[in-house]
């Protein structure tokens, strides 16, 4: 028995959800424990996200995780929107009296990791064959740590924070999961080039959508549209920046900056969502519970503003009781999960190209963009959904 661990609130994945999660609760006096099945340094090297909402990065900072967001990232106050070859930037300053912030999630894993050290967080990395029990009396969490003994965590209540594979998910009974496939993904390259912009630009053209967005001086994260079967490995350099390039030009003579391909991935997406998120004692949050394509960039925000509901239901069972604000969670987090759900949807099927499509829908697809640059309503309307809606 030795190898028990009791606590208030067992974690399983310590992404940012999980890991935004204990910190939040170690602010409201509650214990927690997190276990993630990969190392620190497997997490510190994985890139993903880079785009932080605004109230993501008030989260960050006001809670006292860090506020390196705000030395070390970019504000950016805009984004440049590309079709038919010319740019149109739209100002979110100017429409929503809102930013984001380029932070790579690797930096938010760093500062969330941090923090939890510093205020003497327990986080078990590096652990395997994880299993959920229990969930509707006394959840156990049961593991292998990174020495291969095995251990047991018993809480009052479990969270599952494990991400778009998760194991937590399946033991909802009677979910209903909604789900849509997209007939293509994103090739996503780190490139060692300088910036060819200061702020990321969303690219249409008759080839397929690219995104251009931004990481150092010296290493620039970019992405095309490219068949979901796609292998990376039969890219080299120069057929990728083939592809970059051709999407990217015009008739401003706007060019790419090139150079080396660091890192090159395919990402399959899709949009997924499961409902309810709680039963009995165990609570769904982030990736475990829905997934948004890349294209809004809302997938880290989502799972932030996801722990901020959850932080304050716990609080409010744990240490008022109050058991009902449990029953709340599900529809106050999916309020925001079906906003964001339709903002990435629509960011997406705006800007890539289908298979198959006639040239009704190429030159409808360019109607929509020419009304939403041309138009302030419209522009303030991906202004506000790109920069977040407010939490409340
Ligand atoms: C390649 C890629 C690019 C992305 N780009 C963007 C983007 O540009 N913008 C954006 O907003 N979002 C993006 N996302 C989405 C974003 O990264 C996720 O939405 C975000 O990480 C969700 O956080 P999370 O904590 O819910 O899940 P995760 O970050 O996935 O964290 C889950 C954690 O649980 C751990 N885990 C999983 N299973 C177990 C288990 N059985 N036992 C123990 N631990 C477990 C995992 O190791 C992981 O650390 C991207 C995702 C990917 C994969």
């Amino acid at each position: 028995m030795s190898n028990t661990t009791r606590t208030q609130v067992a974690i399983v994945g310590g992404g940012p959800a999980g890991l935004m999660l204990s910190h939040l609760l170690h602010n409201a006096g509650i214990e927690s424990v997190v276990i993630d099945n990969r190392t620190v340094e497997q997490i510190e090297t994985t890139h993903r996200a880079g785009i932080l909402e605004r109230d993501s990065v008030r989260l960050l900072v006001d809670s006292g995780v860090s506020d390196r967001v705000l030395t070390d990232g970019h504000e950016h106050e805009g984004i440049s929107l590309r079709f038919g070859g010319v740019s149109h930037r739209i100002d979110f300053q100017k429409l929503a009296g809102a930013s984001c912030w380029l932070y790579p999630q690797t930096e938010v894993f760093i500062d969330l990791h941090r923090a939890r050290t510093r205020d003497g967080g327990d986080v078990r990395y590096g652990v395997s064959d994880a299993e959920v029990t229990g969930v509707t009396d006394t959840p156990i969490v049961r593991f292998t740590d990174a020495d291969g003994a095995r251990q047991e965590i018993t809480a009052d209540l479990v969270v599952g924070a494990d991400g778009s594979r998760s194991i937590c998910r399946g033991l909802v009974a009677d979910a209903h999961q909604y789900f849509r496939e997209y007939p293509f993904a994103w090739f996503g390259v780190m490139v060692q080039a300088p910036p060819s912009a200061p702020e990321l630009i969303y690219t249409r053209a008759p080839e397929g959508f690219a995104l251009i967005s931004q990481r150092t001086d010296t290493v620039q994260r970019m992405y095309f549209q490219c068949d979901p079967g796609e292998n990376p490995d039969d890219w080299s350099d120069d057929r990728i920046w083939d592809q970059l390039h051709t999407r990217l030009s015009g008739e401003d003579g706007f060019r790419l900056k090139d150079g080396p391909v660091l890192e090159r991935t395919v990402l399959p997406f899709r949009s997924f969502v499961q409902s309810p998120m709680r039963h009995g004692k165990l609570l769904l949050a982030g990736d475990a519970a829905h997934t948004v394509p890349p294209t809004g960039a809302k997938g880290l925000n989502l799972a932030l503003a996801d722990v901020r509901v959850l932080a304050d239901v716990l609080e409010r069972a744990i240490t008022k009781d109050d058991d009902a604000a449990l029953d709340t969670y599900t529809d106050r987090a999916l309020s925001r999960v079906w906003k964001a759900q339709h903002f990435s949807y629509w960011m997406t099927t705006m800007l890539h190209n289908v298979d198959g499509a006639s040239d009704f829908d190429e030159q409808r697809q360019l109607g929509e963009l020419e009304t939403l640059v041309a138009s302030e309503a419209g522009s303030t309307y991906l202004a506000e959904g790109y920069t977040g809606w407010p939490l409340h």
